[in-house]
């Protein structure tokens, strides 16, 4: 059953949880080699990916503010750190398998990765490169989620492919509604006035606006993020 379109150009948003799987350490090498496998078999199709790290598996800015005297920002400024250390790690695992990598920080660390330019961000696309974007958006009070949205956007990535722990969008809470359904399709009205868990509003909203579909699917089914970005139907489709 496919979907009726077929992507040119994706932003897949991987989240710190999603790296972590079920490892007691912050990262799962078997889950990152995961990903690096099947964005290899998509780019070899011609598919042009950049993917936007999450760093909640490290550190969560909003869940440390408070505690110890921290201000938030100070907080933030760590948590947009941890996103660095997934994407070099990132970065290394897709160059392990040959994959051309290049890591773009949101605030400058030029000794270890590019800082973003988003010229040269598409450049590295259009030459089949894999653009990963670190350090969210560079603001404190934001999230990952708003900077794959952001980055979607300025590079006209043609989706926001959101890999999580979930088969998708349910109606109820799962963990909690054993009645809860799997949403196959939902419009942005619905995921803000249901408050369906998705992204934060500041996400959401600038989807919207801009026209930018959402998939939300399971990174730990195998095949699931090849099958998104070839737009094979897997979890739940946001739009209109
Ligand atoms: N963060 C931030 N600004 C951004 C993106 C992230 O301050 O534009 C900080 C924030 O503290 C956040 C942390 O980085 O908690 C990790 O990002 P996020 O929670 O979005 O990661 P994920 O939930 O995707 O693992």
């Amino acid at each position: 059953s496919k979907r009726p379109y077929r992507w040119k150009r994706v932003l897949l948003k991987v989240s710190g949880e999603a790296l972590a799987g079920n490892h007691t350490e912050n990262i799962d090498p078997k889950i990152t080699m995961a990903i690096a496998r099947e964005v290899a078999s998509v780019t070899k199709l011609g598919v042009e990916v950049a993917i936007v790290v999450g760093g909640g598996n490290i550190f969560r800015g909003a869940s440390w503010a408070g505690c110890s005297g921290l201000d938030r920002s100070s907080a933030d400024y760590i948590g947009m750190l941890a996103t660095v250390m997934n994407a070099i790690f990132l970065q290394a695992t897709m160059e392990s398998i040959g994959i051309p990598t290049r890591v773009q920080t949101a605030f400058r660390m030029s000794e270890v990765a590019e800082p973003y330019i988003r010229r040269r961000a598409v450049r590295h696309l259009e030459k089949g490169r894999v653009v990963i974007f670190a350090a969210g958006t560079g603001n404190p009070f934001f999230t990952t989620d708003t900077a794959a949205a952001l980055r979607c956007a300025e590079i006209n990535a043609e989706v926001v492919l959101k890999a999580t722990n979930v088969d998708g969008v349910y109606d109820a809470d799962p963990r909690h509604n054993p009645n809860a359904r799997l949403l196959e399709t939902v419009s942005y009205h619905e995921v803000t006035t249901r408050d369906l868990s998705v992204m934060d509003m500041t996400a959401i909203t600038l989807c919207q606006e801009n026209n930018i579909p959402i998939v939300v699917f399971n990174l730990q089914k195998t095949g699931n993020i090849a099958k998104a970005i070839v737009g094979e139907k897997v979890g739940t489709f946001i739009g209109c």
